[in-house]
């Protein structure tokens, strides 16, 4: 690696920018696990999270591990060996969700999905009414699909599992839109949510959580998996001390401590309210560079990140790395069946107008090293920063 001065921009949807805030809270000495003063952290963080989640009776579990720990957990604590759920195919994420679930003995029914849509409220419906049996012991979602920049609308998922009276738990993974984009774990009724803590939450990557309702909680004592290590009822026994049964990640939850601080400081709404508005500006640039947004709902629009298409004849990976090379700025891959064809910028996390500001110069003057002929996306996208109400006034219709 050749030197290379100021800042890496870190452009990828997580792990995201660590506010240097939280870097000095995790540079300390590491304390007891077993002490007074480590007890003390826990039982300050669990409180504070479950507001982040929007909860009152929910139990939050965390795991020193990556989101896909939490996914695991999840799985081996509220279903039994043989069981058969039903999973809203969203992009990437969600099929690896299916994929652990199947080879942890699962029958995963799929709600096919095209890569551009969310979940599918009515075909979740018709699937629960068509389970006369009551077979389905879960409905799986994505909140907010990482490897496509679309979001799915949980809300509207809970109302078709009601209107079609079934009993099926509500599985939510939230591992790139928690602390980013609004998430209500009570209003919505779901049972189990599975995140991470390299995403919104603005820490480095090492913690797996789980956000569990009673109803899961009395499901995982019917439970018949083999698990240890995952198991709810032991950590949820310690937790009340503020202990683990584990050595827990101790120095990462020092930062959780401070992020959960920020969060509080700046108000979870504001929070939601500047993701918003950054991807607004993101996806006015998209629209000026005459370049298409994967996602083709705009109801389902992610505020946390952005899928682009790249013309025809052109690979994705070619602008990434020309970008990296050039500006030292990290962007999304295309995954999965996206190889390519999408490359995706992360605006989540510990992020503001000017970052955002210099990650779309990068991108267009990398656009333009690559040989597309691109409109002035940046202007577009600093006009509606300076401006909000103004730009939203002159939105024409088709854009509503
Ligand atoms: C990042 C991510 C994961 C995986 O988390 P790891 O920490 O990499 O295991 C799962 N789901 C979604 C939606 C993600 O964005």
């Amino acid at each position: 690696m050749t030197f290379r001065s100021g800042q890496h921009f870190v452009q990828i949807p997580g792990p995201t920018n660590i506010p240097e805030r939280v870097l000095r809270a995790m540079d300390r000495q590491i304390v007891d696990h077993r002490g007074p003063e480590f007890a003390q952290l826990t039982l300050e963080i669990l409180p504070a999270l479950r507001e982040v989640v929007k909860t009152k009776d929910s139990q939050v579990v965390l795991y020193p591990s990556s989101g896909t720990g939490a996914w695991e957990a999840c799985v081996v604590n509220v279903l039994s060996p043989g069981e058969r759920v039903l999973l809203a195919e969203s992009g990437w994420f969600s099929t690896l969700w299916a994929e652990l679930t199947r080879k942890l003995g699962i029958d995963v029914e799929i709600v096919p999905g095209d890569w551009r849509t969310g979940a599918d409220p009515d075909e979740i419906e018709r699937r629960l009414r068509a389970d006369r049996e009551g077979r389905i012991k879960a409905v799986m979602v994505v909140h907010n699909e990482t490897s496509t920049g679309v979001t799915s609308r949980v809300g509207d998922v809970r109302a078709a599992i009601n209107r079609a009276g079934h009993s099926a738990l509500l599985l939510v993974d939230t591992v790139s839109s928690l602390a980013s984009i609004d998430y209500r774990h009570d209003e919505w009724g779901v049972d189990v949510m599975v995140t991470g803590s390299q995403k919104g939450l603005m820490l480095p990557p090492g913690i797996g959580f789980n956000v569990v309702s009673p109803k899961a909680l009395e499901a995982a004592k019917r439970s018949t998996f083999p698990r240890s290590y995952f198991d709810w009822a032991p950590i949820i026994a310690a937790n009340k001390q503020g202990f683990f049964p584990y050595t827990p990640p101790t120095l990462l939850m020092f930062g959780l401590r401070e992020s959960l601080a920020m969060l509080r400081e700046e108000g979870l709404e504001n929070v939601f309210a500047r993701h918003a508005r950054l991807a607004e500006a993101t996806r006015r640039a998209v629209r000026a560079w005459g370049l298409e947004i994967l996602a083709s709902d705009p109801r389902e629009y992610s505020n946390t990140l952005t899928g682009i298409i790249v013309p025809e004849g052109l690979d994705s990976d070619a602008v990434r790395s020309t970008i990296l090379e050039r500006f030292d700025m990290s962007l999304g891959v295309g995954l999965g069946k996206l190889k390519g064809r999408v490359f995706r910028i992360g605006h989540l996390g510990s992020f503001n107008d000017l970052m955002l500001a210099a990650t779309l110069c990068g991108v267009q003057m990398g656009l333009k090293l690559c040989g597309v002929e691109v409109g002035d996306g940046v202007g577009a996208a600093l006009d509606y920063l300076m401006n909000p109400q103004a730009a939203e006034r002159k939105r024409t219709p088709a854009l509503v």
